[in-house]
């Protein structure tokens, strides 16, 4: 190390996921390499919850166990993925013509995102033939889930841009603490749903959990309900042809000469002592110090670090912030075999393990993994959270396999011939011991109360990661909430100085 390197204010960043490496990056950057920069990670790689799997799968085949999608108004992520060179960006489901909507309880197929004004009428016809699906009113039985999403959910626009991390702000004219308190289920009967239209509209939340276990709030609030379904229009969807992790590993390349990464580097040790942070990592406890921390990890495995040196409020946030169950599986199979029949790869289901659960509970949702990709065989992927998410995540893999082969069997008839058994898998973000869930989720109440005091800063440490951002659950979040670190440290220690 030369005298200049010496000298130079010390950055420690925990975790090595887009919101560590973007904060390195960006504080890179905008310093112009004026402080030396570590990164602590506990894996044996980059990306965290990004993350391409490509075994067990042959044929060169690959799935995504964490992000997919990357939405058109996700300006950063798209922006990053040019920046590095990354030129298989490719759009996925255009127009969203492709969804289609499954009931396990009677045949029943429609496609999932109609308009009120539009074609197809999934639900009742123009013939006035009596809707297939049950407990819908008559106004509903005429239009479809797109139009009940218009319907019960667009009055929320009030909220404004609900995805800035200044949000909520002082001028919203609707009581958003009394959302907040209520849950996801409750909102939707307030608002004039019948339990028909919750039903169909019920997978299109199957992301988080049980619709009960929400708080109205939270779900009003992504992005996805509250402006791009009601205002903008279909969303547009991409993906990166080559595999998601591609993003994460061109940071790191970036990164390669002017940051270190400390792979196999768990930290389990935090204290501050005036201007000084030191964290204490990996099994044989070694210690660094710095003079500013960022925490780029999620609450859920944060809360497991030793003696965190935070104020009540923010430890109370760090313990008390849920993650969402994702159970994921995935079926090789030697010929995409949803690509001839009568449902396609895209599909929403309310299929459950058993069907008389109640009404908030989220069926599965069924995913060709390999859309993007070109060949003949292909990989379809079962996505399930709350209740189900669980049972399945308490399953040995070889049930789980079974299990989602098993409930599709009557949608694809012949797909059991047709799978590599011994090239499926699943992935359970619960017992990931670096994640501990998929990403956050806020429970009724819990939004108002915890927002506050998930950001602020704690003495010389600063918080990063999806959760601190106004896009939760998306590397949007993580990409933006490295910017705010970065521009924050910078603030603090030309502060100092002066
Ligand atoms: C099932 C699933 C589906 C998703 N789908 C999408 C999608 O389609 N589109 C999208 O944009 N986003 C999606 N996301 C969300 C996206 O993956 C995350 O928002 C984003 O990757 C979070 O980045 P992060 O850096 O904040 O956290 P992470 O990626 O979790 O990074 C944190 C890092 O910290 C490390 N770490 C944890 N604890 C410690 C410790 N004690 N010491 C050292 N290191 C530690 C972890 O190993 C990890 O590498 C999905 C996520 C999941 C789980």
């Amino acid at each position: 190390m030369n005298t200049s390197q010496k000298t130079r204010p010390k950055v420690i960043i925990i975790g090595a996921g887009l919101a560590g490496l973007s904060t390195a990056f960006q504080l890179f950057q905008l310093s112009r390499g004026l402080f030396d920069i570590e990164i602590l990670e506990a894996r044996n790689r980059v990306g965290g919850r990004v993350e391409t799997l490509r075994k067990p799968f042959s044929y060169k085949l690959f799935a995504e166990a964490g992000a997919f999608w990357i939405s058109d108004k996700h300006a950063l992520t798209l922006y990053y993925c040019r920046k590095f060179g990354l030129n298989n960006i490719k759009e996925i489901l255009k127009e969203n013509q492709e969804l289609q909507y499954i009931s396990q309880d009677f045949q029943f197929k429609c496609p999932a995102v109609v308009r009120e004004d539009g074609q197809p009428l999934p639900l009742g016809s123009r013939t006035k033939k009596p809707s297939p699906w049950p407990n819908l009113r008559m106004d509903e039985s005429q239009v479809g889930l797109y139009a009940f999403l218009s319907r019960y959910l667009c009055s929320y626009r009030a909220l404004l841009d609900a995805g800035d991390p200044n949000w909520p702000y002082p001028q919203i004219s609707i009581d958003v603490e009394k959302l907040d308190k209520m849950n996801f289920l409750e909102f939707l009967k307030n608002t004039g749903a019948s339990d028909g239209a919750i039903d169909l509209m019920r997978p299109w939340f199957a992301w988080w959990d049980n619709l009960e276990k929400l708080s109205a709030l939270s779900i009003l609030r992504d992005g996805a309900v509250t402006r791009q379904l009601c205002d903008e229009g279909h969303p547009r969807w991409y993906t990166l042809s080559d595999g998601m992790s591609q993003l994460p590993e061109a940071f790191q390349h970036q990164l390669k000469n002017i940051v270190k990464i400390t792979f196999n580097a768990p930290v389990v040790k935090i204290t501050q002592n005036g201007n000084a942070v030191t964290v204490t990592h990996g099994n044989a406890e070694k210690q660094l110090s710095g003079d500013y921390l960022v925490c780029a990890i999620p609450f859920s495995t944060l809360r497991y670090i030793e003696n965190l040196p935070f104020s009540p409020n923010k430890l109370q946030t760090i313990h008390q912030l849920r993650y969402s169950t994702v159970a994921r599986v995935y079926l090789q199979c030697r010929k995409r075999v949803w690509k001839k029949g009568k449902f396609n790869g895209v599909v929403f289901t309310d299929i459950r393990k058993n069907s008389q659960e109640g009404i908030g509970s989220c069926g599965m949702n069924l995913l060709d993994m390999t859309l993007a990709q070109n060949s003949e065989n292909g990989i379809l992927q079962a996505y399930m959270v709350g209740d189900l998410g669980r049972e399945v995540t308490a399953m040995k893999e070889v049930d789980r396999i079974r299990f989602f082969a098993n409930k599709i069997k009557p949608f694809y008839p012949g797909i059991e011939k047709e799978v590599d058994w011994g090239h499926c898998t699943s992935k359970c973000w619960d017992n990931d011991e670096w994640a501990r869930g998929a990403y956050h989720m806020f429970e009724p109440g819990q939004m108002m109360t915890l927002i506050p005091h998930i950001t602020n800063t704690e003495g010389h440490v600063f918080f990063a990661g999806d959760h601190t951002s106004g896009r939760p659950g998306w590397m949007e979040g993580a990409l933006q909430s490295g910017h705010r670190v970065a521009k924050e440290i910078l603030k603090m220690h030309f502060q100092k100085a002066n």
